[in-house]
């Protein structure tokens, strides 16, 4: 492929929520040069011409919570029990998966090789392994797993509040190389019954996360389910809220005011995958029901007041593997009520400002970095053709091309 590329007469949905319009866009290296009108003769001379009749292209997607290193794929099936290098490679598996399936950027809901996961990212960065552009994420934990570490305690009460132990735990995660560093300040039903409504961290030991994150300069994500979770995680400034699904009226009106410096992503396809899914057996476990009736409130009222959601299933798992990752797309559009437009606003626009690439990436803008999907057909009549990755003509990330459908390379001059 020569330096550049005008993807011609495709139908462009640039990621800001509007309706899609016809326009050419011509990549340059890594990032949109031009598009529509501005795409003049003298500019596309010479470039490689894509035909994109017939198709939209979009941002490449954003996955605002999604597990690499869980080993599971819609290619592979983990029994969790592979050696520390074996998991190592499956996070590398599981990206090339993902980026196959349109997701041209994730932002790490955890990881339990984080320092696997800091190589990920900057194999994928340098672009010697396929996979998304990556913010790599710590390992987490919760009530009774089994994996040592600061998480393992059964709530605060009977126990010591240590702050010691909690800064210590950000300083080694930011020394390993991540962005993110995950508490997981509930526990989770799902897991261990009965432990999503109790609050894992004392105050002073979320203070203390806040405090060395902000002096390392990593981000810290919340796993809260309840409202005294996504409380504490508003007051101290945690950057990502997950799950957020029994939020009281004073967790959202603190939501609503730090809206400007939070992202939500509530995370549906993992309560999906637990309830519904065909391809799996229904499992009807912890308070998965009572989880799906609230987030089916919650979100609406989220989305009306201006908070940042995000897709990000929770994939990963066995039974939710990383592929699978647009289900999502199509959850917030049949459970929440977002139109597509406004679905794939999320899975764009916003994350690009997850990943922190405001002004960079998210949008079909120049200047912004080249991350495209050219979607045969038209995801804005129907989402769900996002989940079958034969419509997936052109995969393309900082402005080379992952994937290219067979006859969409034309042989017509770019000079029009
Ligand atoms: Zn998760």
């Amino acid at each position: 492929m020569p330096d550049r590329t005008l993807i011609a007469g495709a139908q462009v949905f640039d990621g800001s929520g509007a309706d899609s319009f016809a326009a050419d866009v011509l990549i340059d290296g890594e990032r949109i040069a031009a598009l529509g009108r501005d795409v003049t003769p003298t500019l596309a001379e010479g470039a490689e011409v894509i035909d994109g009749s017939g198709a939209t292209l979009m941002p490449g997607l954003i996955d605002g919570h999604a597990h690499l290193g869980f080993g599971s794929t819609v290619e592979y099936t983990s029994d969790r029990h592979e050696s520390e290098d074996e998991r190592a490679l499956l996070i590398a598996h599981a990206g090339r998966v993902l980026l196959d399936s349109g997701f041209t950027s994730a932002y790490s809901g955890g990881n339990r090789l984080p320092r696997a996961e800091v190589a990920a990212r900057a194999a994928f960065g340098r672009g010697w392994l396929p996979g998304p552009r990556l913010r790599a994420a710590s390992w987490e934990g919760s009530v009774g797993l089994v994996e040592p570490g600061v998480y393992d305690f059964p709530g605060t009460h009977g126990r010591a509040s240590d702050p010691g132990s909690v800064a210590r735990f950000v300083d080694d995660m930011a020394d390993a190389g991540v962005d993110i560093v995950k508490l997981t300040l509930t526990g989770e039903s799902a897991v261990v019954a009965g432990t999503s409504r109790v609050v894992q961290f004392t105050d002073e030991e979320v203070a203390a996360a806040s405090a060395t994150a902000d002096k390392r300069g990593v981000w810290l994500t919340a796993h809260a389910h309840s409202a005294d979770a996504i409380t504490m995680a508003v007051r101290h400034g945690i950057r990502a809220v997950y799950h957020c699904t029994f939020p009281d009226d004073e967790a959202l009106d603190l939501l609503t005011q730090a809206r400007d410096q939070i992202f939500v992503a509530p995370t549906p396809g993992i309560i999906y995958a637990h309830l519904i899914d065909p391809a799996f057996p229904p499992a009807d476990i912890g308070e998965m029901r009572e989880a799906l009736a609230s987030v089916k409130a919650v979100v609406p009222e989220l989305k009306a007041r201006g908070i940042r959601l995000v897709p990000g299933g929770d994939y990963g798992f066995a039974f939710n593997p990383i592929g699978k990752n647009a289900r999502d797309l199509q959850l917030f559009v049949d459970w929440f009520g977002f139109t597509p437009a406004e679905a794939l606003r999320c899975a764009t626009a916003v994350g690009g400002e997850l990943m922190g690439l405001n002004d960079d990436l998210g949008l079909i803008k120049p200047g912004y970095l080249a991350d495209l999907l050219l979607v045969d057909g038209d995801p804005l009549a129907d989402i769900g053709i996002l989940q079958d990755t034969r419509r997936l003509a052109a995969i393309i990330k900082s402005g080379r091309f992952h994937k290219l459908a067979d006859g969409r390379r034309s042989h017509a001059a770019a000079v029009r």
